[in-house]
Formats: C-alpha cells, structure tokens, sequence
C-alpha cells in the first residue's frame, strides 16, 4: 500500500520527481552537473520572482538545519551582536546554533505557540541597541504558528537591523516579501513545501550579505559556496540525486502556478481536515489566522494517547507527526504538504472517522 506522508517533511513525492531522482548517474564535475545546479539556482530565485543581480541561492548537502546553521555561523560579521526570537523547537534551535558558534547573541524566549507581541519585541530592541542581526523562524513547525514576518521586519528596518529567516517549513507554500521586508538571507529546505527529496539545503540571501562576514565553520560557509556556484564549480560532492529531484519539483511548482497555487492547494486541504476533525469533536491548537496552511497541531482526543491514533492511522496508510516535547502527551500535527491527490484526501477522511469515531473499533487495531 502507497503510504501518504502528512508529516513536516519528507513529503510524498510525485511520480516525476520519484523518477527524476534516479535518472541518471552524474559525475558533479561534469558540465551536465553545473548546468543542473544553476538551473536549480535560477529556478529557486524564480519562486519569488527574485532579481538574480541583487540575490543568491546557494545550495548545501543537508538537511534544513545545516541551511540555518550555515546562515547564522557565516553572514554575521566578527563583532555581530545577534537577537534570536523563540517560540518553539526551531527557534530554540536557533540560539543553539549561535551558542555553539560563539556568536553574541540574546534571546526572547516566548512559550512555544506564543504570538510576538510587537510592543515587547520593540522594548527587547531598544533595550539593546547594539542589536546587528535578527533571527527569527517564519513557520514554527512546532505548533503550526505563522509568525508575523511583516512587523518583525518593520521593527528590524526603523533600526537598521538585518533579519535572518528560517523559512525552511515556509519556503513555496506561504508568502515571502523579500524586498517588502527587507530580508537579508532565508534558509530553505528541498523536501518540505518544494515537495523534493531531502538532501539539499537552501540559503537564498542578498549578494551584499556576503560581503561583510566570518566564517566559523569550513563546511557551512556560505561565501566559500557561493563563490564556487558562480563558477559552475562545487566546493564539496553536492547530494547529486537530491538537485535531480529538487530541479525537477522546482519545474512542477512553476507549471502548478507557484508557491501561491500551492498556497491555496495546501489552504483548501487544511481547511477539509480541520472540518473533519471538528465534526469528530477534535479541536486545533491555533487558531487558523495564526496558523500556517502547511501544518495544523491539534488536541488529542480526551482517553486516546498518540500511539494509538497514529497506528490507526498508519494502519488504513496515512503517517502523521507526534507533538515535541511535552506537547507530545497532548497534541498530534497533521501536514498536508507534497502530492496528495483528492482520492488520498476522500481516504483521509474516512480513515480519520474509522480511528476516532466513538465506538468505533478501528478494524480490530
Ligand atoms: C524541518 C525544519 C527544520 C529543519 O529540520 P531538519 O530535520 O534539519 O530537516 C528547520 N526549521 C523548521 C522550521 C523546520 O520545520
């Protein structure tokens, strides 16, 4: 049975990008690899419209945390003065990764789930004025949360300072203003929202950010990257398979309409989930004007722990994705990101009443 994937990545894949991984071998000092990889490139700065001359896509072998990581250990300037903002696993994350590296840095650390209040972000600000660069995660995985990149960007422009975005659960299914905000760098991922393989880690971020910066790693510099990409060369093996894949999933994206297509597409599904689940008496964590349309967390129902749900689900081929932490006794998430077809969703639902209608003996499991 064709399992479908409703956690944060990875997702289920299309048959063209299953396939495209595979298709051939190729050698990645090989003309036919740089062409790839600046297909690739230009193709991830198209999925905002970005002006090549001004940005940069620079690709990483990893995971999404090996692009946020090389973000922050390598734009910040020696003496950066860093603020991280942390309302839940992947904002905590990003403190770790400044801890780590050494980088001097403060934290507003926020209950995972909480908004970002502006009024206590503009204090945090003022109260640290040598404030150089910002952190902050756009879709806090975690909970579902969609944090307000508007006005955190706002109060980052009235004070000069540069905003450094995980958008790794974010990037090609919501909105993302580069310029309107004034991003600095974005960190990305190919198996999430761009609906590839995992193996290739995103860093899109404005050419003059890699102009003024430290390197504190060899390799997560993402001068050391960019510089060899702009001349079709690689500094490390790149995850060969991933760019076929990734190239591949970035040409069905632009013939499905793009990130706002898919946007809608993932709205409308979470929007037939949330119903379904509300008619069976399980209510959301977040409400959906504070949520993303990639990932929505949801109480678990009173007298059923999360094993026993998610085997049930996994039973009748659908996979869904444990709450972190001490969320984990109270909460499951639900991901309706990569190809799931208006059949998986019919399935989804009935899947959904068989394990938590009341009564229901979920066929024996
Ligand atoms: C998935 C995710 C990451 C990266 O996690 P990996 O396990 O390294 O792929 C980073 N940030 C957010 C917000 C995520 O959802």
């Amino acid at each position: 049975m064709r399992e479908i994937l409703l956690n944060p990545g990875p997702v289920s894949l299309s048959d063209r990008v299953r396939r495209a991984a595979l298709a051939h071998d190729l050698c990645h000092r090989e003309p036919e690899f740089f062409e790839l990889q600046d297909q690739v490139r230009s193709r991830l700065l198209d999925v905002y419209q970005l002006d090549p001359a001004r940005w940069t896509a620079i690709l990483i072998a990893g995971s999404g945390t090996a692009a946020m990581e090389a973000m922050v250990s390598s734009l910040l300037p020696e003496d950066a003065q860093l603020l991280v903002i942390e309302n839940g696993v992947y904002g905590e994350r990003l403190s770790t990764i400044a801890e780590i590296h050494g980088i001097a840095h403060q934290v507003m650390h926020l209950e995972w789930g909480e908004e970002i209040d502006p009024v206590v972000l503009a204090r945090t600000l003022d109260a640290a004025p040598a404030t150089t660069h910002l952190a902050v995660v756009q879709h806090e995985t975690t909970t579902g949360r969609l944090n307000d990149l508007g006005t955190v960007s706002r109060l980052c422009r009235e004070r000069g300072i540069e905003l450094l975005v995980d958008a790794v659960s974010s990037f090609g299914g919501e909105a993302i203003d580069f310029e309107g905000w004034g991003l600095t760098a974005v960190a990305a991922t190919s198996n999430k929202c761009l609906h590839g393989i995992p193996g290739t880690a995103i860093v899109i971020c404005k050419r003059s950010a890699l102009e003024n910066t430290h390197a504190r790693s060899l390799y997560l510099d993402l001068v050391r990257y960019a510089a060899a990409q702009d001349k079709q060369s690689v500094p490390f093996t790149p995850g060969v398979p991933a760019c076929l894949a990734l190239n591949e999933a970035l040409a069905e994206l632009a013939e499905q309409g793009g990130w706002s297509a898919r946007r809608a597409r993932y709205s409308e599904l979470q929007s037939r989930v949330e119903q379904k689940l509300a008619s069976l008496g399980i209510q959301p964590l977040l409400a959906a004007k504070e949520s993303s349309v990639v990932l929505r967390a949801y109480h678990l129902p009173d007298g059923m722990d999360y094993k026993t749900l998610h085997d049930r689900l996994k039973f009748r081929g659908f996979i869904i994705y444990a709450g972190q932490g001490s969320l984990a006794q109270r909460m499951f998430r639900i991901s309706t990101m990569g190809d799931i077809t208006a059949y998986d969703m019919n399935c989804l639902e009935d899947a959904l009443t068989a394990a938590l209608a009341p009564g229901s003996n979920a066929g024996g499991i």
